[in-house]
């Protein structure tokens, strides 16, 4: 039995003549940048987050963008984010002209440390990213109160988080805004690439549909130098369909995580993912710690498993960002955990069997390892 790291396959079948006959609605009306169907997917989705503004865009790298150019971020500024994080949160801050600047991750949730936030501030620092990692929220009322005691706006990076809660409330609607990604692999995605900015502040979220749509604020009429950020009516078409059983979804991917759980509960060679008691994990990836990596993988490639890592390097160790100067031993929990980090096989559609079988050939490889 081959087990896929993610199957798009399994997960779309079962509504193909709604996204068929969705799609051919765009065609029909013609609304394929902006329109009435990204205008009604933003609506659908603010509710889902439980806040007043959605604004469609291009990517969950552009929405990272608006957030930060909206929020007033530029050259000279610095912006404290997570070094275990994809690229995109770090390149957000760059292509604003600013200076990303991280700290340490907790070891339990692998999420921003706020123990160690305070010490990273100086007078140039004006946003946080905190990053919504593998499904499961930062811990954001100790970030929030740094925050507010130095006047930081926060942005939260919750394009691996749709639908994760922390104390109850929606990821995305914990801080000034809150970013989505929407690239087809993601807990919601879409037939291509999109994202979404959310937020409960009406000046940024203006700010943001202006800056999307090349600044106008009306037809021709540019107030201030924007790009082209809108998403496309497609994309809105398709993720109406696909939010309606997102919490569906979720709910599938804990079940397989608490499987997952159950099945190595003895097993002494990894460690398991944790859920904070401050939330609602929704494992977007069900990621093990393991000593002996780049081994267990090549055996679960050979045994017909997809594996994956995220990430293999964190973001302060890269070498687009060597000119920032950091090095190896500066953020030691996020250099180790970016060693260990194994994510299984995680979509809603995974059977019982094949996570049975993912299970059993860990098992196997972790138990013959020899200890380094
Ligand atoms: C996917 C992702 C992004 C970027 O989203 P795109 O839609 O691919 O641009 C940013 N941050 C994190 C944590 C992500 O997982």
């Amino acid at each position: 039995m081959n087990v896929p790291f993610l199957d798009l396959h399994a997960h779309h079948a079962p509504h193909l003549a709604e996204f068929e006959a969705a799609i051919r609605g765009v065609i029909e009306c013609g609304a394929f940048a902006g329109g009435p169907y990204v205008a009604a997917f933003e609506k659908e989705f603010a509710d889902f987050c439980h806040v007043r503004h959605a604004i469609g865009v291009g990517s969950g790298t552009e929405a990272l963008w608006l957030a930060l150019l909206a929020g007033g971020v530029g050259a000279g500024d610095e912006v404290i984010t997570s070094p275990g994080t994809f690229l995109a949160t770090a390149e957000a801050i760059t292509y604003c002209g600013a200076t990303p600047v991280f700290v340490d991750i907790d070891e339990q949730t692998y999420t921003l440390d706020p123990a160690q936030l305070e010490a990273a501030i100086t007078p140039r620092t004006k946003a946080i990213i905190p990053v919504h990692l593998h499904g499961q929220t930062a811990d954001m009322d100790p970030i929030l109160a740094v925050a507010r005691q130095h006047k930081l706006l926060v942005i939260e990076d919750a394009c691996q988080a749709h639908g994760a809660d922390y104390k109850g409330r929606r990821a995305g609607s914990l801080g000034d805004a809150g970013c989505f990604s929407f690239y087809p692999g993601k807990n919601l995605g879409a037939f291509g690439e999109a994202g979404a900015v959310v937020t409960n502040n009406d000046e940024l979220a203006l700010k943001m549909q202006t800056l999307r749509d090349h600044g106008q604020s009306r037809k021709y009429h540019h107030s201030v130098v924007g790009w082209n950020c809108r998403m496309d009516g497609i994309q809105a078409a398709v993720l109406q369909i696909k939010l309606r059983h997102l919490e569906e979804s979720n709910a599938k991917r804990r079940e397989h995580a608490a499987f997952y759980n159950e099945l190595f509960h003895d097993l002494e060679e990894v460690i398991l993912p944790t859920e904070a008691p401050h939330g609602r994990h929704v494992f977007h990836i069900y990621a093990l710690r393991v000593r002996e990596r780049d081994d267990t993988i090549r055996q679960l490639t050979e045994a017909g498993i997809g594996s994956g890592i995220h990430y293999p390097v964190p973001v302060h160790l890269q070498e687009c960002y060597r000119s920032l100067g950091y090095q190896e031993g500066d953020f030691p929990v996020a250099e180790r955990v970016a060693r260990e980090l194994l994510s299984l096989p995680m979509f809603p559609e995974l059977t019982r069997a094949q996570i049975g079988k993912v299970a059993q050939v860990v098992r196997e490889i972790v138990s013959a390892a020899v200890p380094a």
